[in-house]
């Protein structure tokens, strides 16, 4: 039995404080300009998490008053398929925000997601991945920032975890999660150390941070050794885990988690171990932590779109 002595992070609980707090916004909106913001999802190919994604993705816009269409792809689609659905999303005038949900089918190409991100109007790039919206992000003036990262700076900051001159490490480099999480540490003034495949003395290197964020895509990679007591330990990985074993070496027997990989057959496991609970101060969750601060971000970033657009200063 794991004993939680950190404070328990709720993404899940946040998320819903902060749809619901952009619903009133959301309705001013529709009130004045006779129509809802918009958003088009373009999901190419049947990859099964993708699926869930956007059904959450569009589950979440509905019931906050977001107009969102899901614009379907085979995966036999062409690149150039895919670059029309993105084009008439740009020249829509009900569409605000555009996301492209990620991964592409690999027999598009490895270059096929940057062409396609590339493509997106920067003003509705809703997921922050256009190289304008990231070059702003790397100036401190931005305006679209990806959904992951707004999440975690959510998190830490209505949780009140002090940031300003804090040491905040994080594994992991992407463009999606590491490289702006640690942009947007380093403008709340924490002193940031990135981490990455080939950073020599990880676990010692962890071990110093006052804020530890996790984005490896490694089930539960990060084990209490990497952890300084009382540190606050962000968790962005979601890998599921479809392994009896790993499940019985990462929780204990009698564990509720035990009982929901016998009911469902696999488990979402983060890249945190569960023993950390044991010695962070402050820790999220997976499920229930960052991923559904995505999806609520990702609203904010589509109404935060609409009213640029609308205001013309976009
Ligand atoms: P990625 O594969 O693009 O990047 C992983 C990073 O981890 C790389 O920069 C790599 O250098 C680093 N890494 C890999 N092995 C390492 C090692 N042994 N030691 C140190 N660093 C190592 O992944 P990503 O897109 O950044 O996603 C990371 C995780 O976050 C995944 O589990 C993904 O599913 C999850 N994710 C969650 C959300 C969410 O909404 N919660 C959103 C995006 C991604």
């Amino acid at each position: 039995m794991v004993i939680m002595a950190a404070r328990f992070l709720d993404g899940a609980a946040l998320a819903r404080q902060i749809k619901l707090e952009l619903r009133d916004r959301i309705a001013a909106f529709t009130a004045a300009q006779g129509r809802p913001p918009g958003l088009g999802i373009v999901l190419v190919g049947d990859d099964a998490s993708s699926e869930i994604y956007v059904r959450n993705k569009l589950k979440s816009a509905g019931e906050s008053g977001v107009r969102a269409d899901l614009h379907r792809l085979p995966d036999t689609a062409s690149l150039d398929e895919v670059l029309a659905a993105v084009q008439s999303l740009n020249a829509s005038p009900d569409h605000d925000g555009i996301l492209v949900q990620s991964p592409l089918p690999a027999a598009l190409g490895r270059t096929a997601e940057q062409v396609v991100f590339d493509a997106v109007d920067p003003a509705k790039d809703v997921d922050g991945f256009h190289p304008e919206n990231v070059g702003r992000l790397v100036q401190k003036r931005p305006h679209l920032v990806a959904c992951t990262p707004l999440g975690v700076m959510e998190l830490l900051e209505r949780s009140g975890i002090a940031i300003d001159g804090a040491h905040a490490v994080v594994i992991g480099r992407s463009d999606i999660v590491g490289k702006p999480v640690s942009l947007l540490l380093m403008h709340r003034n924490a002193t940031v150390t990135v981490c990455h495949s080939r950073t020599r003395g990880l676990a010692a290197l962890c071990a110093t941070a006052d804020i530890l964020v996790a984005a490896v895509g490694r089930t539960a990679f990060v084990t209490p050794d990497f952890v300084k007591p009382g540190a606050t330990v962000i968790d962005v990985g979601i890998n599921r885990v479809a392994e009896a074993a790993t499940v019985e070496r990462l929780y204990a027997a009698g564990s509720p988690r035990r009982e929901e990989f016998a009911r469902r057959g696999s488990l979402v496991v983060g890249d945190v171990h569960p023993g950390v609970w044991e010695v962070a101060g402050a820790m999220t969750p997976v499920p229930g932590g960052i991923g559904p601060l995505t999806i609520a971000l990702l609203l904010s970033n589509t109404l935060k779109a609409a009213e640029a657009r609308c205001s013309g200063s976009r």
